[in-house]
């Protein structure tokens, strides 16, 4: 047999789930010339050399990891020989990201665990574990992409007299940071901590804001430094210039102002009837544009 044929062998996986060992988030996959192995079957497979090899395996947990650390990829094969490696695709090629020898303490299949250490930049990845035995790939299967995501901590803290409930505001804002239409599309994650944290979010009253700078004005919120300051006024009944409602009108401001932070500096309207980019001034006019509370696909790719 060419190699050509093994390898089209190989990527030919039937994909089955399997329940026994699978984590909540489905992360998961299976793969070999024929998926044999039935849901919960997972390592009690009665495989014998004529069965098909069938390779079953995934991330532990969530199919997500923190940039620069390690995450841990595990489940079984058919047969107890070989080894499973994990590949990760670089530039159009499956480049070794790491591989373990299939355990062999049970007489009829294998199990396997890997530790990868996650690339540094915060994106989405793609791996596919391939099972091995002497130079023949027996099955592989590719899995579900991998967030590689950058954790930001942030505390919530007020300045002067606020009119809004904090524990309301925190709240709203955890839940914007969460969304999935929000920088979280960037392999942006946050969690409020304590005291600290990569960034100050403040609701703040809005005679205060010209105290964090001149260039904030007490109509509007601001950033400055790590500071994300949310002007109380507006963060109430929106900017008269806003044509969005309320809810829409906070996501913004929360979206907008922690761009900043993560960098982004002001957009402009691209054409009439087009949709706002989030780190446009919507607070100060649409100008022609219909109010987003979202960062759009061009935004999103400009965070690092
Ligand atoms: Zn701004």
């Amino acid at each position: 047999m060419t190699r050509r044929t093994r390898a089209a062998r190989a990527a030919g996986a039937a994909i089955a789930l399997t329940a026994a060992l699978a984590p909540a988030s489905g992360a998961w996959a299976a793969g070999g010339p024929t998926a044999t192995g039935a849901p919960g079957a997972m390592g009690a497979s009665r495989a014998t050399a004529g069965d098909a090899p069938t390779l079953h395996g995934g991330w532990v947990g969530e199919a997500a990891a923190r940039r620069g650390t390690t995450t841990r990829l595990a489940g079984t094969t058919s047969r107890p020989v070989g080894v499973v490696r994990v590949d990760r695709r670089v530039s159009g090629r499956w480049v070794a990201a790491g591989s373990a020898a299939v355990s062999t303490r049970s007489s009829s299949a294998g199990s396997w665990s890997v530790t990868v250490r996650v690339p540094g930049v915060p994106s989405a990845q793609t791996y596919r574990i391939v099972w091995v035995s002497g130079r023949a790939p027996l099955a592989s299967a590719v899995l579900p992409t991998l967030d590689v995501y950058e954790l930001d901590t942030y505390s919530v803290r007020t300045r002067g007299r606020v009119s809004s409930d904090v524990s309301t505001f925190a709240r709203f804002a955890a839940a914007t940071y969460a969304d999935p239409r929000g920088w979280a599309r960037a392999h942006h994650r946050f969690r409020q901590v304590r005291s600290g944290g990569d960034f100050t979010l403040v609701l703040a009253q809005a005679s205060t804001l010209p105290r964090y700078s001149p260039v904030c004005s007490v109509r509007y919120s601001c950033r400055v430094g790590r500071n994300v300051v949310i002007n109380d006024t507006p963060w109430r009944a929106r900017t008269p210039a806003f044509t969005g409602d309320l809810t829409a009108y906070r996501r913004m401001v929360v979206n907008h102002e922690t761009g900043h932070w993560l960098g982004l500096s002001h957009r402009s309207c691209p054409a009439r009837g087009a949709l706002a980019p989030v780190m446009q001034q919507q607070s100060k006019s649409m100008q022609g544009c219909r109010a987003n509370s979202w960062p759009l696909p061009g935004e999103v790719a400009r965070v690092r």
